[in-house]
Parts: structure tokens; C-alpha cells; sequence
């Protein structure tokens, strides 16, 4: 890892897409690949509407592909985690989870974004015995279940569209009156004759036991503040994401919820030499195609950016 000029973290779209583009550009590039390798679209089926397979490819493909262009450039991939980091050093110091550290002179920050959660005590409790925020992996266990969905996005949609291949049938609960989600995420879930909505709802408790696992929900309405039972033997979560920074903070600013600001147009942080690539500074488009498209930005404001030091 000597001689290291530029190190990226995270090996989703924009880690991997940044580290094809570095070592293209025949920049020595680390890429510390996380504990998720591939990122989120390792759990995801299939891909859709990534350009380049009229088809649609599977997720874990797909990453699996990213990964051998980038290794094909000469990245060095490493796993485990980063421990620690200094940014504001020169050349920055990178502490992994083992203890080893390293140098590079500049660093990209592609770590992304983690399923947020509703944070309610029983969630946790029941998480793993009803409760999921992962459909891909879960799904498969809810075969000729009753399954709730909670949220409104485009995740919500794909989620209870994907769950219905399995369960008997599949409820969405949003807090509101409307789906924020796109329309033709909208028309294919409300197609789906297995799919049906509860609107103005909130989750109050998680119901059942680890021997029984979910039985239902209590559930609140929003409109009137009336309370009612939900029966249902799973919970799956689509209610957004939080962006994966916290162990640049104090060192790079954020916004109120915690994504990397960057200068608009560039890729770059508030610090020399330091760059941000997809969902961890992107809390708007977050697509595997804006992801990647972002990582290639992110290697070329390093590389210019490397030739000024
Ligand atoms: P999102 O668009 O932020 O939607 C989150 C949903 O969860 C919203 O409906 C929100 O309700 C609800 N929510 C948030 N916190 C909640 C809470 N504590 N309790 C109850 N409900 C809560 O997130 P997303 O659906 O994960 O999508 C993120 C981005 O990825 C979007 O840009 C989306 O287009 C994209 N995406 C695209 C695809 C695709 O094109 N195939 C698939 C998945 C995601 P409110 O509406 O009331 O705020």
C-alpha cells in the first residue's frame, strides 16, 4: 500500500466505478471494500434499468462485474473497515479495523447509505423474527404469509411488488395520504392484485413474541389519532436511508441529515483532496447508474487535483 494516491472507501457503483477510472488513469489506488462488499445492490435482485443489459442483470452480477473491471486496472482491493481516518493530514492516514494503517494522498468517499429503521423498542426486538429491511434476503421465508410494507417511496413499491412473489398477501402502511414514489412504481404495485394500502398510518408497537414471531401491529392514525390491530406475520421496512459518515464527523460538513456537502458540480468536500461519490453525498437520485456516475467524477477531480499538490 506504499505510495498510495489514492484511496477509496466503499465498493458500491461509485467506489468501484472511481477505482476503474483512477487506475485507468494509472493512479496506485486501495479500495477498502467494507463489510458489504458490492453494497446494497448485492441485495437486490434484479437490475432493470442500469444501461447496457436490455435484459436486466442480477445485482450481485452486476457488482461482481464492476469489481473485476476494477481489479483488471490494477486496484488493489482490501477488506474489513476503516477504523479511523485522518483527512486533514498530508497525505491522509487511514486506519483499518485491524489495526494497519497506510497513506494516500487523496481519498474517495463512497460508502453510501444504510435502511433506517422506525426506532421503536419492539422493532428491535422482533428484528429477525418478523421483522426485516431486507426483502431480497427475507422474502423467500414468507412463503404464504400475510406481510406489511411501511413507507411510500419507490423502495416501498419494489419491495411489496418483489414480496408478493412469496406471500399470500402484502399490505403497504404509509403515514400519509400519497405515495411520493414514481408513477410507474405507483401502477405496478397498485396492479398487483395482491397488494392493498393502509394510509394515515403509523406503527406504535410491533406485536408477538420470539416464539411466535410478528402476530401484528398496533397501529395509529395520523387523521384522528384512533389506535387498531393489524394482523400480520411480517414487517418489512422501505422507509428511506442514513448516510454512512459518521466516521468523518467533526472533519467533513454535512447537511442536517448527515450526507457529505460538496461543492455543487464537483465531487469535492470541504477538504483539500477529499471527494465524495454517491449515496453518502447524494440523497436525492440515489440510483446505482448516478452512483457510478458520480465515482467517475470523484476520480477525476482527485486525479486534477493530485496534479496541483
Ligand atoms: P424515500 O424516497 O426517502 O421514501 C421513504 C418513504 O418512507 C417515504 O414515503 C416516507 O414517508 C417514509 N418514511 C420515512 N421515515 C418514516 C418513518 N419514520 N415512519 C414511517 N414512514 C417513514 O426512500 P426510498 O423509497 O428508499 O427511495 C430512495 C431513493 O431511491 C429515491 O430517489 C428513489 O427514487 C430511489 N429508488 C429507486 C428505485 C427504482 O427506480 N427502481 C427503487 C428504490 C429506490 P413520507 O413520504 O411521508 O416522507
Amino acid at each position: 500500500m506504499a505510495d498510495t494516491r489514492i484511496a477509496i472507501i466503499g465498493s458500491g457503483p461509485a467506489g468501484l466505478t472511481a477505482a476503474i477510472y483512477a487506475g485507468r488513469a494509472n493512479l496506485k489506488t486501495v479500495l477498502i471494500e467494507g463489510y458489504q462488499p458490492g453494497g446494497q445492490l448485492t441485495i437486490t435482485t434484479e437490475v432493470e434499468n442500469f444501461p447496457g443489459f436490455d435484459k436486466g442483470i442480477m445485482g450481485p452480477e452486476l457488482m461482481d462485474t464492476m469489481r473485476k473491471q476494477a481489479l483488471r486496472f490494477g486496484t488493489e482491493i482490501i477488506g474489513g473497515e476503516v477504523a479511523k481516518i485522518d483527512l486533514t493530514s498530508s497525505p491522509k492516514r487511514i486506519t483499518l479495523d485491524d489495526g494497519n494503517s497506510f497513506t494516500a494522498d487523496a481519498v474517495i468517499i463512497a460508502t453510501g447509505a444504510t435502511a433506517r429503521l422506525l426506532g421503536i423498542p419492539s422493532e428491535k426486538h422482533m428484528m429477525g423474527f418478523g421483522v426485516s429491511a431486507c426483502a431480497t434476503c427475507d422474502g423467500f421465508f414468507f412463503t404464504d404469509k400475510r406481510i406489511v410494507v411501511i413507507g411510500g417511496g419507490d423502495s416501498a413499491m419494489e419491495e411489496a411488488n418483489f414480496l408478493s412473489k412469496f406471500a399470500s398477501k402484502v399490505v403497504l402502511i404509509h403515514r400519509r395520504d400519497n405515495f411520493r414514489a414514481s408513477k410507474v412504481m405507483i401502477d405496478r404495485a397498485m396492479n398487483n392484485p395482491k397488494i392493498s394500502v393502509l394510509w394515515n398510518k403509523t406503527i406504535v408497537e410491533v406485536l408477538g413474541d420470539h416464539k411466535s414471531g410478528v402476530t401484528g401491529l398496533l397501529l395509529e392514525d395520523t387523521q384522528n389519532g384512533e389506535r387498531s390491530t393489524h394482523d400480520t406475520d411480517g414487517m418489512f421496512l422501505a422507509i428511506g436511508h442514513t448516510p454512512n459518515t459518521k466516521l468523518f464527523k467533526g472533519q467533513l460538513d454535512t447537511d442536517k441529515s448527515g450526507y457529505l456537502l460538496v461543492t455543487p458540480g464537483t465531487t469535492k468536500t470541504n477538504l483539500p483532496g477529499v471527494f465524495a461519490a454517491g449515496d453518502v453525498f447524494d440523497s436525492h437520485y440515489q440510483q446505482a447508474i448516478t452512483a457510478a456516475g458520480s465515482g467517475c467524477m470523484a476520480a477525476l477531480d482527485a486525479q486534477h487535483w493530485l496534479e496541483t499538490i
